[in-house]
């Protein structure tokens, strides 16, 4: 014989969780299925194990989607405020690291203690190790094959995420339902995630593995003033996992290492008054020690500004305030934060994240394609999707 619920949620993360509690306190009896042995393997891993849960400052311009206009009712009706009250109410300890980007003071874990405890008070069942085979149909409800056994839902809501770490149990699974049931998925790209190089610039990369440096960096229609840091395999830090939302292969990403200074006048001037002090000198004042003497290595001739032609100065300043470079490609899903694309808001209502036609299936969280800025915003699009699908299912 088939169990039965009200709600079978798929996928016990951020969006999941909070989707469950939401509606198990609406009255809703509430299933959660998650193939990992774990929940909340994301939360536990997010912010360097401190997890940036919301960002104070969110707002629609920090999410990418082709349809941009999707996320606003859910963000509006569950703002950050709420979220911090709820875990404030469990005595969770927050700092604000940078302007409007909050952190678990001590560990993701207690976060996700938190939406597990009002999980088990909403009266929610969370069933690890449970794999969904199928998902049909049935009348006005849905039957699922799961390792559980039959299951009868009157909603199934996918929460399972989009495909970054694939070895924290993400899956391509939510698109497939999605297909199945009629919906597009966009194109899905791994983002937030650090860029490769080619040979030559891998090798100067790692040699100054560990550096860190504030840049202004863009590419297309994105632009960041974030610091950039250098790795053996590449480059990271925030300025360039921002950039790679808007980094498709072969675009070229433009680096302004004096982000505010115009180089090539500051280089006329610097010759102008003191003739004598060498580019190096003058780099090192500007730049990290090392990264001044990588440069003058790099592109040479390391001479008295009064020697330096204004061919010379402008070469240099181009390397200093517009440094061309073109990744050999991304990290990939392996260390990506987040997936950009996903399932297609066209046919999904804002506001319930119904399927339209079709109320029994609901889409939320990172599957959709919704995707955030770095800052903990993809938790506060986790977050208010999960409440606005929880009150209306
Ligand atoms: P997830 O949290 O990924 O949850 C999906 C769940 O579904 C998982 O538990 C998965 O195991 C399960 N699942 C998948 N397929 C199936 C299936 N077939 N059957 C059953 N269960 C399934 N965002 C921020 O805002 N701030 C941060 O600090 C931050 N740091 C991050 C750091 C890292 C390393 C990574 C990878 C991501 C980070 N993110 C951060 C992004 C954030 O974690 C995600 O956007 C967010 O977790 C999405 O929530 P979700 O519930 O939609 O999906």
């Amino acid at each position: 014989k088939a169990m039965t619920y009200d709600v079978v949620v798929i996928g016990a993360g951020a969006a999941g969780l909070m989707c469950a509690l939401t509606a198990g306190y609406a009255g809703r009896r509430v299933l959660v299925v998650e193939h990992a042995s774990k929940p909340g393997k994301k939360i536990l891993m997010s912010g360097g194990g401190r997890c940036n849960f919301t960002n104070m400052a969110t707002t629609p311009a920090n999410f990418f989607s082709r349809n941009p206009h999707f996320c606003i009712s859910a963000l509006r009706r569950y703002r950050p405020e709420h979220f911090v009250e709820l875990v404030e109410r469990h005595g969770l300890e927050h700092v604000e690291k940078a302007p409007g980007q909050l952190f678990c003071a001590g560990s993701a874990k207690e976060l996700l203690d938190v939406l597990l405890t009002e999980c088990e008070w909403a009266g929610v069942d969370i069933r690890l190790k449970t794999s969904v085979h199928s998902l049909e149909r049935q009348g006005e409800g849905m039957r699922l094959a799961t390792s559980l056994g039959p299951i009868e839902a009157g909603a199934v809501v996918v929460a399972t995420g989009g495909l970054s770490i694939p070895t924290m149990g993400a899956t391509g699974f939510g698109y497939e339902i999605a297909r199945q049931f009629g919906l597009a998925v966009t194109e899905t790209r791994a983002a937030l995630v650090p860029f490769t190089l080619t040979s030559q610039w891998k090798e100067r990369a790692a040699s100054l593995a560990g550096l860190s440096h504030e840049v202004a960096v863009r590419c297309r229609d994105g632009e960041y003033h974030e610091p950039m840091l250098f790795t053996h395999r590449g480059l990271s830090g925030p300025a360039m996992l921002q950039i790679s939302s808007y980094w498709h292969s072969g675009d070229a990403l433009s680096i302004d290492l004096l982000p505010g200074t115009e180089a090539f006048e500051a280089l006329i001037t610097a010759r102008r008054d003191a003739p004598k002090r060498r580019l190096s000198t003058w780099l090192a004042e500007r730049l990290p020690r090392r990264l001044a003497q990588a440069m003058v290595e790099w592109h040479g001739g390391d001479a008295p500004l009064a020697e330096c032609s204004n061919a010379t100065l402008s070469a240099w300043a181009a390397y200093l305030n517009d440094w061309q470079l073109k990744p050999a490609g991304t990290e990939g899903w392996r260390t990506a934060e987040v997936t950009m694309g996903g399932i297609d808001t066209q046919g999904i209502s804002s506001k319930t994240f119904e399927v339209q036609g079709l109320p029994q299936l609901r889409f939320i969280g990172e599957v959709l394609d919704v995707t955030g800025e770095l800052g903990g915003y993809n938790f506060q699009w986790a977050w208010a999707s999960g409440v606005a699908c929880g009150q209306a299912v």
